[in-house]
């Protein structure tokens, strides 16, 4: 979808238009608008005046509006069409799924196999980044449509596969996501009671148990799990936190802005530094070897690689050793004999254009087919597999129609020169103090003015959004 529409709206404080706009495409709003890395923003034409328009914010302010002022529940949908359609997992992919397809009338069920509806958002994302309210609130608006969701139901184990088809389910789509942590490969790695994995780690605290896990924390890697890893453990009351990443900052994938706001909070970061080996003494962790990296020509990553330096080890103490490195789905819920194609990165494999499995009638997106990757990402996965499956059950031929590509809008250089210069809003947070032990959210969201001024600064240059 194009970004300057609810934009628009917006500054004419046409705040509930703009949010049932967004809501056409991404019933994700309040959520996305604070986890997502906003690619838009670099798309944004307003970068050449002078900052990008703050796009996710102002999608987080409609949502947040309707929150505060009108919170309400939508109609259940008429079912129209015959066919169900059944969807395993419930993060971002799952529920956007469902949400596209009962709005085409089919009846949805997702199957959760944990005990709380949500995925990585409820899972992984701390609440002091995606505070539980909004998650539950835009759930709740899935399941007021119809959506049914039978959580605590592993598909593969307590349902199979040929029991979704008897049941009568026309389709499936898998967005079971990327559960399986990836191992380091080092000495002393799961040996010594104090090592455990990120996704272990805060799926514990997310679900409830906020008992630390030692007082001197390490953990290894830099992406948006292993910052979380390190500011949910500060909040836990935690000493001592530090991170381990391999190369230098520029080259971290977690967003920049939470790398700040966890230096800020008092985490330490060894940047180029890889670990060697765990130490333990007694069964337990007590520390990790390290050493000194140097950046070399770049890999396939695109990102230069670290090297390590010879004689440049040294130990990093710890009483909990945290890896955050990359995760991979965990087919394990899968019978034997199931002969899915799975490519060697232990996704399912799909055709790109369709998002179908190698089996007829069965789908699959989000981090399941990509790899760790991101909630929009997520979203978008979801939104074309509800297309694919709508076609799929109608006997359509499968094919995606991409959005429309008009260009942006580029505006020429004296036209960028003429406009006058305002720098974008800044986000209120909550002051560092106040963030001690406890989850409450940091970024504290625009006020109404804050918004309209920020949506009047749009050029109206038709950037393309993924959802
Ligand atoms: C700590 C952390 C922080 C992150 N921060 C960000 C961020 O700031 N911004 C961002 O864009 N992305 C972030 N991500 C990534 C983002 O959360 C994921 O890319 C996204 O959630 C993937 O969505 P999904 O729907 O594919 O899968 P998931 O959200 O992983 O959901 C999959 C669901 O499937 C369920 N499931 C699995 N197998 C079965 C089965 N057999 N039967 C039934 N249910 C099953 C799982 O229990 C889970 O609930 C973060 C990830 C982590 C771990």
């Amino acid at each position: 979808m194009r970004a300057h529409g609810y934009i628009a709206l917006i500054a004419q404080r046409k705040f509930k238009e703009a949010l049932a706009l967004v809501r056409r495409e991404n019933p994700l709003t309040g959520i996305s608008g604070r986890v997502c890395h906003h690619p838009c923003e670099e798309a944004c034409e307003r970068r050449r005046v002078d900052e990008p328009l703050a796009i996710a914010y102002l999608k987080r302010f409609i949502a947040d509006y309707e929150l505060k002022t009108n919170p309400e529940m939508p109609a259940p949908v008429e079912k129209t069409r015959e066919e169900q359609v059944a969807i395993v997992g419930s993060g971002p992919a799952g529920l956007t799924a469902a949400y596209h397809l009962i709005t085409k009338g089919y009846g949805v069920t997702i199957f959760e196999a944990l005990p709380v509806v949500g995925g990585m958002l409820v899972t992984g994302i701390p609440p002091n980044r995606l505070p539980r309210n909004i998650i539950q609130y835009e759930v709740a608006r899935i399941k007021a449509l119809g959506v049914e969701m039978r959580t605590n139901t592993t598909v593969g184990r307590d349902i199979t596969f040929d029991d979704l088809f008897k049941e009568g389910y026309g389709a499936i789509f898998l967005a079971v996501g990327a559960y399986d942590s990836r191992k380091l490969g080092i000495p002393g790695e799961d040996e010594f009671e104090g090592f455990l994995d990120c996704l272990t780690f805060l799926q514990r605290v997310n679900l409830g148990d906020r008992s630390k896990p030692g007082e001197k924390i390490c953990i290894i890697g830099g992406g948006n799990a292993a910052i979380d890893s390190a500011r949910t453990a500060l909040r836990l009351g935690c000493e001592n936190v530090t991170i381990v990443y391999r190369r230098s900052r520029r080259e971290m994938p977690a967003n920049p802005s939470e790398i700040e706001e966890a230096e800020v909070e008092g985490v330490k970061i060894h940047y180029l530094a890889s670990p060697l080996r765990i130490l333990g003494k007694n069964g337990h962790v007590v520390g990790m070897e390290c050493i000194r990296n140097k950046l070399g020509e770049p890999d396939a990553s695109g990102r230069r690689r670290p090297m390590p330096v010879e004689g440049t080890e040294f130990t990093v103490d710890a009483d909990a050793i945290i890896p955050a490195i990359s995760q991979h789905p965990d087919l394990s819920f899968l019978p034997e004999g199931h002969g899915f194609a799975i490519t060697r990165w232990t996704t399912f494999e799909v055709d790109p254009q369709t998002l179908q499995t190698n089996k007829k009638g069965i789908f699959a997106g989000g981090d399941a087919v990509t790899g760790p990757a991101t909630v929009i990402e997520a979203i978008a996965a979801g939104k074309k597999a509800a297309e694919m499956i709508d076609r799929y059950l109608r006997g359509l031929e499968l094919k995606f129609r991409e959005e429309e590509s008009r260009p942006s809008m580029k505006l020429t250089d004296e036209e960028i020169q003429a406009i006058e210069k305002k720098p974008r809003q800044r986000l209120p947070k909550l002051p560092l103090e106040k963030r001690v032990g406890n989850f409450d959210e940091v970024e504290l969201g625009f006020s109404e003015e804050a918004a309209v001024a920020e949506a009047k600064r749009c050029l109206r240059c038709w950037t393309l959004i993924r959802a």
